[in-house]
């Protein structure tokens, strides 16, 4: 029954993310998803909710897609787990690595597979440990980071990522990750600055770090082509080129983080090929599978990949691996899904879709006295909340406005997401939005900024 399920909820499962105490006062009810179409999910007690949050950004071909669940099916009968480790594979985990490898950037050579995003950064660090170990300069160790990036939340990768909460009471960050500033325009400190003045300021900040840390103790950089759960903003123009200059100029490895942005999210098949990212190692998970079973990658390029396969000792194996590294039944959904992108053309969608959604959200809220900013990219969409908007003073975080809006939204059956930074509602919806639902959502939107905000 509901109530058994929710004691047992209550007495035995630590819930990620979750507000230990609140839970445990019962305060924060578990809605127990039972099924989803398309766009919507289901609960057990009959709700229909428009999830215009694609789950966790990952569920881009949409909810219950018989092409996937067939696929994972018939997997699992034939074979639902053999080891990836050298000398074995299966049909769908060599057929999936061949598949990521003709999408991804022209520059990309091999692709090695994990579970889940945190753990292919992992891999990420230890790989370009290791390539600068085969290089002769173990010195060349520290990661550079962004302030509010996202990159999971291990003890590397949540030393990455930078937002308070993952670092606070865990001792992190470790001390080899340095952080830079965002590139938020609208966040800007100077308010006079022109896009192009606020790109020289970015720069400036990163080669002040550079210099401050010492160019040969730095190893690579990590970013999100669009900076993620820190809030959905795209970066200003002409700040990729600006940074990647800097970063060849001290041979400072670039890692794209396309957890979020891989496989269609931006309108291209990667944020690497929309912003002109020249990337040397690629994250890659969520679309990757659209979820339907967990299956992470990093994608190397042949830069990386040369001096790699310089470097294994007199024992041939490199010293990474994960039982679960290339799951076939991940693979299977992999292979499954990435086919459904192509047919049902998503990466063309999310483009013209999300402009569209982007475009009503602007005209339906964008003028309201209590919203700063609308901005997004490809399918990605985030409504910034002020208190004030002419000095976009935030609001007392006690007051819980993102939260209190995210419960309005879900009022009126759609799900958006309170974004940890500031009070932000994100929109990432599955890649297959139609047009009703974009004007659902914004429709939904509308009367929730002014319910709460009036
Ligand atoms: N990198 C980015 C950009 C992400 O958005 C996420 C998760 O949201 C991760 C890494 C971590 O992925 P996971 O939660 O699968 O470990």
């Amino acid at each position: 029954t509901n109530d058994q399920l929710s004691q047992w909820d209550r007495e035995n499962f630590f819930h990620p993310s979750t507000h230990l105490a609140q839970h445990a006062r019962g305060e924060t009810p578990t809605r127990v998803i039972t099924g989803g179409e398309g766009v919507f999910i289901e609960d057990r007690d009959g709700n229909r909710l428009l999830d215009a949050f694609a789950g966790l950004y990952c569920v881009n071909v949409g909810y219950g897609r018989t092409e996937i669940q067939e696929a994972i099916a018939a997997q699992a009968k034939e074979l639902a787990y053999y080891h990836a480790y050298v000398g074995h594979g299966t049909e769908a985990s060599i057929t999936l690595s061949k598949m990521v490898l003709d999408r991804a950037p022209k520059n990309m050579s091999k692709v090695y597979f994990g579970l889940g995003g945190s753990d292919a950064n992992e891999t990420n660090i230890k790989l370009v440990w290791y390539y600068n170990n085969i290089l002769g300069r173990p010195e060349k160790k520290k990661i550079l980071s962004r302030w509010r990036g996202y990159h999971g939340s291990g003890l590397m990768t949540g030393s990455l990522t930078g937002l308070e909460v993952f670092h606070k009471k865990f001792d992190l960050p470790l001390p080899m990750v340095k952080h830079t500033i965002a590139p938020d325009y609208f966040r800007r400190e100077d308010r006079s600055q022109s896009e192009a003045q606020f790109v020289a300021h970015c720069v400036s900040e990163l080669e002040a770090l550079i210099e401050r840390e010492g160019p040969d103790t730095i190893a690579a950089f990590i970013g999100e082509p669009v900076l993620g759960t820190g809030g959905l903003v795209p970066p200003p123009a002409g700040y990729w080129e600006a940074i990647q200059t800097v970063l060849k100029k001290h041979d400072i490895l670039m890692i794209a983080d396309e957890v979020v942005t891989g496989f269609g999210r931006l309108g291209t098949m990667f944020g690497s090929d929309h912003y002109g990212i020249e990337s040397d190692i690629i994250t890659i998970a969520k679309g990757l599978t659209s979820a339907y079973a967990p299956l992470s990658g990093s994608i190397i390029s042949d830069k990386v990949w040369k001096v790699l396969e310089q470097g294994t000792d007199e024992n041939g194996a490199i010293g990474h691996g994960w039982t679960y590294s290339a799951h076939p039944i991940g693979a299977a959904a992999g292979v499954a899904n990435l086919k459904l992108i192509d047919s049902m053309g998503l990466v063309e969608n999310a483009g013209t879709m999300g402009s569209y959604f982007r475009e009503a959200m602007r005209d339906a809220v964008g003028d309201h006295a209590h919203v700063g900013d609308v901005r997004g990219e490809g399918m990605l969409c985030a409504v910034e909340l002020v208190e004030d908007k002419t000095d976009r003073a935030f609001y007392d975080p006690s007051k819980k406005i993102g939260p209190q809006l995210a419960a309005a939204l879900l009022k009126r059956k759609v799900i958006g997401r309170a974004m940890p930074q500031a009070d932000i509602i994100g929109f990432a919806p599955p890649l297959c939005l139609s047009k009703s639902e974009a004007d659902t959502v914004v429709a939904a939107m509308a009367e929730a900024v002014r319910e709460v905000l009036g």
